[in-house]
């Protein structure tokens, strides 16, 4: 009988696609959903701060409770930073790096105890999607990130941004655009920089995915404003992209992105941002609050600017110490309690943002349906906004146009 092999996966979305990666490779072992019955426990971790580092830990204690017969054996970002530690404490059987997933069946056959840590050069051949019903489909395009950013331990266990082959991607997206797919939302660690290593660009890939027959829709999980380039700017008027682009600032107050080791400045951006809005984009944002030297004043000049952005969307992220970094070392650490309070008047002002943009951008939208709940259907318009949508068809995984949503703070709503 084959041993079996139980997941546990930490982190982000990039580590739940690793996970997928490992799990089509098992050839001569079986997947299991129950840890108390695994011979192999696969800890997919995560190590982007330092309670992530102890989640992990206490995880891989856990298994030595529950299920002491079984091997541990640590993978992902974690195996990167604390591998050779878990490993030299006996606390786990094998190391595997990023570069090794591929690998993992014969890895798994392994009788003693190794510390296969690979190298951060190495770009899956395997294209991963993770599929939302039968309609949207997230395609994992590169991975890695150049950018060094002082709070982030990203690249030193991801290694530089490296770029999947254009062939593999548009064969990847023919195949589930035939199969019904329509949208598509390009991922990775730093997506914008797609293409750099091959000697092309998100802009390109764009275009290269938008000419795939059955392509409505183009999503790009996240870029940086100078990613943003005037060829990527002549594609804002094309019907197949999604009114909504998520552009990662960080913070508003300039002294604060100095510390940050950020490559954009709040003048450019609020160029950028106007120039994007009048297009009629809504435009979404990553923020971190209470990084450390953010004062009273610096958040002050921060808050201020945000009123100014046109800004619909945000992911607002409150600091959380990663030892080994630059950020890690900055003396002036903002209290919890201040950062909380920072973080909600944030929130706050973009929910009344989005509400201001929601209640002039309602008419004639273009919806695709998730899901359905208590009889009301639910998807995302062209503009990223949430709608409810009561109907007596069924519109599970359909595009439908909504002439004009009922605006409420919380949510669109129409009948149809
Ligand atoms: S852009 Fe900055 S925050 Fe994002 S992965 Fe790269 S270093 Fe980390």
């Amino acid at each position: 009988m084959s041993k079996k092999v139980y997941f546990k996966t930490f982190g982000c979305r990039t580590n739940q696609y690793d996970t997928q990666i490992m799990i089509n490779k098992l050839k001569e072992f079986s997947l299991t959903f129950n840890e108390e019955e695994a011979d192999i426990v696969v800890v997919n971790s995560c190590t982007v701060t330092n309670g992530a580092d102890s989640s992990v830990r206490g995880y891989i204690n856990s298994i030595g409770r529950k299920n002491s017969n079984a091997k541990v054996i640590v993978a992902g970002c974690g195996a990167h930073s604390k591998g050779k530690e878990l490993l030299d404490k006996g606390q786990v059987f094998g190391v595997m790096g990023h570069s090794e997933k591929e690998n993992i069946n014969s890895i798994l056959k392994n009788e003693s105890s190794f510390y296969q840590i690979g190298d951060l050069e190495h770009i899956d051949n395997t294209v991963v999607s993770e599929f939302i019903g039968k309609s949207r489909a997230f395609i994992k395009v590169q991975e890695g990130c150049d950018f060094r950013c002082s709070y982030c331990i990203i690249p030193y266990v991801r290694g530089n941004a490296r770029s999947l082959p254009i062939s593999q991607i548009l064969e990847q997206i023919k195949k589930l655009a035939s199969n019904g797919f329509g949208e598509f939302i390009l991922t990775g660690t730093n997506v914008g920089s797609y293409g750099k290593d091959i000697g092309l660009n998100i802009a390109k890939l764009i275009k290269e995915i938008s000419k795939v027959r059955g392509v409505r829709r183009i999503r790009i999980g996240s870029l940086e404003p100078i990613q943003i380039t005037d060829e990527f700017l002549e594609l804002l008027d094309e019907p197949f992209m999604a009114k909504h682009l998520h552009i990662a600032l960080q913070h508003t107050a300039d002294k604060m992105l100095m510390y940050m080791n950020r490559r954009n400045s709040y003048k450019s951006d609020l160029e950028l941002f106007e120039k994007i809005a009048s297009k009629g984009y809504a435009l979404g944002t990553d923020f971190i609050v209470g990084h450390p030297g953010e004062s009273g004043e610096l958040w002050q000049e921060a808050i201020d600017r945000i009123k100014e952005l046109p800004l619909t969307h945000i992911h607002a992220f409150t600091y959380s110490k990663r030892d080994n970094t630059p950020s890690a070392k900055i003396k002036e650490q903002v209290n919890g309690k201040i950062a909380k309070e920072r973080h909600k008047e944030l929130t706050q002002l973009i929910k009344e943002k989005n509400y201001q943009f929601r209640l002039k951008n309602n008419k004639n939208l273009t919806i695709l349906i998730e899901s359905q709940k208590d009889g009301l259907y639910r998807g995302y318009d062209e503009f990223y906004n949430n709608i409810l949508v009561k109907s007596n068809s069924d519109l599970t995984h359909n595009w439908i146009l909504v002439d004009e949503a009922k605006v409420e703070r919380d949510s669109n709503y129409a009948t149809y």
